[in-house]
């Protein structure tokens, strides 16, 4: 996606060579118009099929959900939470996903009652890295007994590897960037 490449060349800050800063437009600031062009890509990448949800992660992953369930006329959108907020009362799906940024692990939950058997879900979220969130994610959908028909990362950074995890589960990977290498501050996309 042409407008996503130029945005991180643009906006984005290169950290080391594993880490993308993009906090004007994805992480920190949103820029609701560009966001808007992000679902509507999802969108066209899922054009004839089925979906009944889509599932992220929060915090960044919510605007993606947000704005790609909108594009694609769908009412809900479901994001797994990473604490057990007091206010969670009810069972939960849940499954565990180190955190690429944090380097500390969490229990992702999703309460049962928002995840049916037979519906079909398509994965958002912010990055792709080593798969772990993503992975996570698939885990309490199929637990849920639900089908995972896709997952759409914005900026995928191949090189660590998600993407070939997911593939090896059967997941259908969509994204809408995918950075090569990142060497002296210079990103390189594919
Ligand atoms: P994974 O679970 O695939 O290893 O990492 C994906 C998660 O880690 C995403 O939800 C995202 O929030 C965070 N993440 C991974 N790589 C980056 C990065 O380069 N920049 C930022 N801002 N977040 C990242």
């Amino acid at each position: 996606m042409k407008i996503l490449k130029d945005k991180i060349l643009e906006e984005g800050q290169a950290i080391g060579t594993d880490i993308v800063k993009v906090d004007y437009f994805l992480n920190h600031q949103l820029d609701v118009s560009f966001l808007k062009e992000i679902g509507k890509e999802f969108a066209k990448r899922m054009e004839g099929v089925k979906v009944d949800k889509i599932l992220t992660v929060e915090a960044s992953g919510i605007a993606i959900a947000v704005v790609t369930a909108e594009a694609m006329g769908i009412e809900r959108a479901v994001f797994a939470k990473k604490t057990n907020p007091n206010t969670m009362k009810g069972e939960c799906y849940t499954a565990d996903a180190k955190s690429f940024t944090k380097g500390t692990t969490s229990t992702l939950r999703v309460g049962k009652e928002f995840l049916n058997a037979g519906e079909n879900i398509f994965i958002v979220d912010d990055f792709l890295a080593r798969g772990q969130a993503a992975l996570a994610l698939v885990e309490i959908v199929r637990n849920a007994g639900a089908n995972v028909v896709g997952m759409g990362a914005v900026i995928e950074k191949e090189y660590q590897k998600g993407s070939q995890l997911l593939r090896e589960k059967n997941v259908d990977v969509h994204s809408l960037c995918v950075i090569e290498k990142i060497e002296d501050g210079v990103i390189t996309f594919k």
